[in-house]
């Protein structure tokens, strides 16, 4: 029988990038104190703070909201509340609802939910719908730029001082090869595990997990008894995130670690990409009044093109 390399009780799981045999239990405190390493490194939270979270009820969302749960218990004066976004997506998002809704229910955090259709007149079928008529884009590039502004207006309107969402340490690096192979160097000094705010009214939003590989995330909700979704989305496609995800597998399968050195190696160019980039203002979106880098925001923006909003006069 194999041992922890911590207690000695027999190992459930070897962190293969650290050569650390764990049990169970020592397995679900390393992934809080990783967490708890995070928020420290990046001086995510204050004290004080209330955090919201965004929960789609999937696996990294509803273990997130478990993990800042008690951590937050030791914070008396910080609170936590849980916002979900229902995109309207039929036969699939009914159940991740009921999922962050039992979460929120059995973690006592009060649980704010809206719609794409409150926020936008319209749920994502039938953007989706609409989008295929004219051609546009993919329904995850509506869905991804809705739901960001959905979130930021709900945190906003709930007095959030900083909004946490559950980007692994996969969709982080994924995000910044697809930047960087978009040749987008701008976004490339702008996005990390915190996105400061404080004008335009948006709040800042900080990446808790984004030192923890995406399968990690998966075993501590399973250890820790977390009910979460795991049906996919209709809608998702094969795009460039995709073979990336698939490209960084491989890569960590045969050179352990490769994930944490580009993570690593992009936070120490960082700086270098916000010079190049130069100070991005945001400002309010000349129609919704929502924080944005151009006239527009994207989300209004995409509603134009869909003829989802009249044009301005
Ligand atoms: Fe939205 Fe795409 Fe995710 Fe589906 S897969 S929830 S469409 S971003
Ligand atoms: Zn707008």
């Amino acid at each position: 029988m194999t041992r922890c390399t911590v207690c000695g009780r027999e190992a459930i799981f070897l962190r293969k990038y650290s050569g650390e045999r764990l049990c169970k239990r020592c397995y679900i405190n390393s992934i809080e104190r990783k967490v708890e390493g995070t928020i420290s490194r990046y001086r995510m939270f204050d004290p004080e703070d209330r955090i919201a979270v965004a929960v789609s009820g999937g696996k990294d969302s509803t273990s997130l909201l478990h993990i800042l749960h008690k951590i937050e218990a030791r914070f008396p004066r910080s609170e936590l509340i849980a916002i979900t976004i229902n995109e309207g997506i039929s036969g699939y998002r009914d159940e991740a609802i009921n999922i962050a809704r039992e979460s929120c229910k059995r973690l006592g955090v009060e649980h704010v939910v809206t719609s794409f259709k409150e926020l936008y007149g319209h749920g994502l079928d039938e953007i989706v719908r609409v989008a295929d008529e004219r051609n546009g884009l993919s329904p995850c590039s509506y869905c991804g730029v809705l739901r960001r502004r959905g979130l930021n207006v709900i945190a906003r309107d709930v007095g959030a001082d900083k909004l946490a969402m559950a980007f692994t340490l996969d969709d982080e690096v994924q995000t910044r090869l697809l930047n960087l192979i978009h040749g987008d160097v701008s976004r490339l000094g702008r996005v990390g595990p915190v996105l400061e705010g404080g004008s335009a009214g948006f709040i800042p939003r900080v990446k808790p997990l984004c030192e923890v590989p995406e399968r990690e995330v998966v075993l501590y909700a399973f250890l820790k008894g977390i009910r979460f979704q795991t049906a996919q989305c209709p809608y998702r496609r094969r795009g460039l995130r995709n073979d990336i995800r698939a490209f960084l597998n491989r890569l960590e399968t045969r050179h352990l670690g490769t994930k944490y050195t580009i993570l690593r190696s992009f936070e120490k160019i960082a700086p270098i990409m916000r010079e190049l980039a130069g100070k991005v203002e945001l400002k309010k979106c000349r129609l919704c009044g929502e924080p944005t880098v151009s006239d527009v925001c994207k989300a209004c923006q995409s509603l134009l093109e869909l003829g989802l909003i009249d044009r301005p006069s």
